[in-house]
């Protein structure tokens, strides 16, 4: 490479892993590998030392990675939160054990612990109480997310036993367990919303959750591995992990202590493939030198310390050949392609399917008819296709082509702007579509109809009773005809009748869920539901009013308004509520607590740093204020945190509303 070049290839891969840590850090969506990830920064680093007259002060290199959410305060971290070296392969191990015995000699162990794959957490504690939590964020500083630390039942608030100084920190990886990460993925799939790709994403998203109720819902854990103190309580890193441990903090079992590299040999073969025995993943294994005095002595390099490194495991990657790619229609139309695959195994499981994604994914990997492909299983549940091995492509191989009708349907299909993945619009003629919507709405998190499951949809749609949900309210007067097919008795048409009558009673949000609205889950139902009341108010409610709900971001409004600008969904609203379902919130008397804000209106917008929308808005009420919709002249206050969009703040301006802070609304009430 000649001097421009290497520049250029220097400036490129800066570039690359600026952005690929904003994916891991901001969005805990990796697009590559960590090995990949960590191969394109050793080439950067190895540039570096070579031409250090390049070296940029914005090199990932100079800075342990990550970024800071806006919504949280941020904090400074104390001691700051570093990074560890790592490595993927036994020399370098060598080579770490060889440079610490040149330093401090031959007479020490090593600690080896479990490199859990989730996100640090920096804990203080005061008087043996939880003040703070703080994430990693860019290692000099994080998020303040004490209020959802708080969830967590592993993490203390207040310690048991003795020992501990008045204040001191302690880190740790807090982390799902596959089988909640997997149920949690499955309800959010049911609920149309795009799930977690792994543990990590899934417990990094839920920390960084505004409403710390829904934070509770999700179970996390954490296991702790530094102890930070001021003064000295301890010798070595193995004493204060057992002394942590007594005093209430979850410590995992496997840790232990070795004598000497080969026994640190031995603790990365074990958990080579026992680790998917675990219930958590791991991504390889931690090694730090024991005694506390022989760490100060190797100390730290600007990015890590000396005494400490990572040895990471290779996700596990195998051959197989491609048998065929089908594409499976979803109840809200998204097509999606499946790689059907000959059968191997891997990481301890037989893969027969590997998902694609979406149309790009095919291009991306420029996918052929019975290719060999790369099969990878990493954090990911599902496996995914890494690469072809195009070398041994059949001559003549076809490429495979995304379709552009409907597989089940024939509708051309449609992709919106934007957005990876493509449509069939046919929602009123597509089978798979329309059972699939009826399924969705007599499930357990929707109306919970008894004595009707989604198999007997399926059947009812193949005879014709069945078209839309309304039609579940007219199957009584079809009990006849319904006891002539097969597999249904008396007794269980009877059932299901009963099942369907009673679902009458279900709440306005369940209903609201039920009808299936794309990015309409649980959640966001329930928050429209408790916010318009009934469904005219939604169905007339305008984009702003929309987004000025709580957690109504565009994409929901937008989809709001879309279907309800469908003639076809009010006809079939009108015949639900006319069959008597519950269209309307019940109202919940709100307990006073004071009359001080009585006869007052107020709109909240923005983001706060103490309080989450929710908050502000139930003090508000049991003050006695009103919340309203949307900025009238009868509007009395605008409560204003950050990043308000510009259109209301104009709208009040324009009118003339006071705006005020949290703090201002506070006041009011002492
Ligand atoms: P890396 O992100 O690859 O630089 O690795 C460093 C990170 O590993 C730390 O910031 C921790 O979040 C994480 N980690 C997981 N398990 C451990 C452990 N047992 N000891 C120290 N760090 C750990
Ligand atoms: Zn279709």
């Amino acid at each position: 490479m000649s001097i421009p070049e290497i520049k250029e290839r220097m400036d490129k891969l800066i570039k690359e892993l600026n952005q690929h840590n904003y994916s891991y850090y901001v969005l805990a969506q990796p697009v590559i590998s960590d090995l990949e990830f960590d191969k394109k920064l050793e080439e950067l680093s190895e540039l570096e030392k070579q031409h250090p007259e390049f070296l940029d002060a914005d090199s990932p290199t100079q800075k342990v990675g990550g970024d800071i959410t806006k919504v949280f305060k941020t904090v400074k971290h104390k001691y700051p939160m570093l990074s560890l070296g790592n490595t993927y392969n036994e020399q370098d191990l060598k080579d770490f054990d060889e440079r610490i015995r040149k330093a401090i000699g031959d007479d020490f162990e090593y600690v080896c612990e479990l490199k859990f794959d989730g996100l640090s957490i920096s804990l203080t504690y005061q008087d043996g109480k939880l003040l703070r939590a703080v994430t990693r964020g860019d290692g000099t500083k994080g998020d303040d997310v004490t209020k959802n630390v708080k969830t967590i039942r592993t993490i203390p608030r207040s310690l048991k036993g003795s020992g501990f100084v008045p204040e001191f920190e302690i880190r740790g990886e807090v982390f799902m367990h596959r089988p909640a990460f997997e149920k949690l993925n499955r309800e959010r799939i049911e609920n149309d919303e795009i799930p977690f790709a792994n543990p990590r994403n899934f417990a990094s998203g839920t920390l960084k959750m505004q409403d710390s109720a829904e934070v509770a819902k999700r179970p996390l854990d954490c296991f702790m591995y530094f102890l930070y103190t001021d003064k000295k309580l301890f010798n070595s890193h193995w004493e204060s992990l057992t002394a942590v441990k007594n005093w209430g903090f979850h410590v995992c079992e496997h840790n232990v202590l070795c004598k000497n590299i080969e026994e640190v040999f031995e603790f990365i073969r074990l958990w080579q493939n026992k680790r998917f025995e675990l219930s958590y993943d791991i991504d390889g294994i931690v090694i730090k030198v024991n005694s506390y005095a022989q760490q100060n002595e190797l100390g730290f390099t600007a990015k890590s310390p000396r005494w400490a490194i990572a040895y990471k495991y290779k996700a596990q990657e195998v051959e197989t050949v491609l048998e065929k790619v089908t594409y499976q229609v979803g109840r809200t139309g998204a097509v999606t392609p499946v790689a059907n695959l000959k059968p191997v195994q891997l990481a301890g499981t037989t893969v027969k399917r590997a998902t694609l994604h979406n149309a790009n994914e095919i291009i991306r990997l420029d996918l052929h008819e019975k290719d060999t492909v790369l099969v990878e299983k990493g954090g990911e549940i599902i496996p995914k296709i890494i690469a072809v091995n195009a070398e041994k492509r059949k001559p003549g191989a076809l490429k495979i082509i995304y379709p552009e009708i409907c597989p089940e349907c024939g509708s051309n299909l449609i992709r919106q702007e934007g957005e990876a993945v493509f449509y069939c619009p046919n929602d009123e003629g597509c089978p798979p579509q329309i059972v699939g919507k009826i399924q969705h709405f007599i499930s357990r998190k929707a109306m919970n109809i008894e004595g009707l499951g989604s198999e007997t949809i399926e059947s009812f749609y193949r005879h014709g009773f069945l078209e839309h949900i309304s039609d579940l309210y007219i199957l009584h007067e079809k009990s006849d005809q319904l006891k002539q097919l097969d597999r249904f008795g008396e007794r269980s048409i009877n059932n299901m009748l009963e099942g369907i009558e009673r679902s009458k009673q279900t709440p306005f949000e369940k209903v609201l869920f039920g009808l299936g609205i794309r990015y309409v889950g649980e959640t966001v139902a329930k928050k429209i539901a408790a916010h318009f009341k009934n469904i005219d108010s939604i169905i007339n409610a305008s984009f702003e009013e929309l987004t000025s709900v709580d957690e109504i971001g565009d994409r929901i409004a937008q989809s709001l308004l879309v279907y309800f600008k469908e003639p076809r969904h009010l006809e079939q609203i009108e015949k639900l509520r006319s069959h008597g379902l519950q269209f309307e919130s019940e109202d919940i008397e709100i307990e006073l607590k004071s009359n001080k804000l009585s006869d007052k209106t107020f709109i909240i917008s923005g983001v706060f740093e103490k309080y989450s929308r929710e908050e502000l808005k139930e003090i508000i009420e049991i003050n006695g204020g009103k919340i309203l919709s949307s900025i009238s002249s009868k509007l009395n206050y605008l409560v204003a945190g950050d990043n308000m969009g510009p259109a209301k703040l104009e709208k009040a301006n324009k009118l003339g509303v006071p705006i005020i802070s949290d703090e201002e609304l506070l006041a009011m009430i002492l």
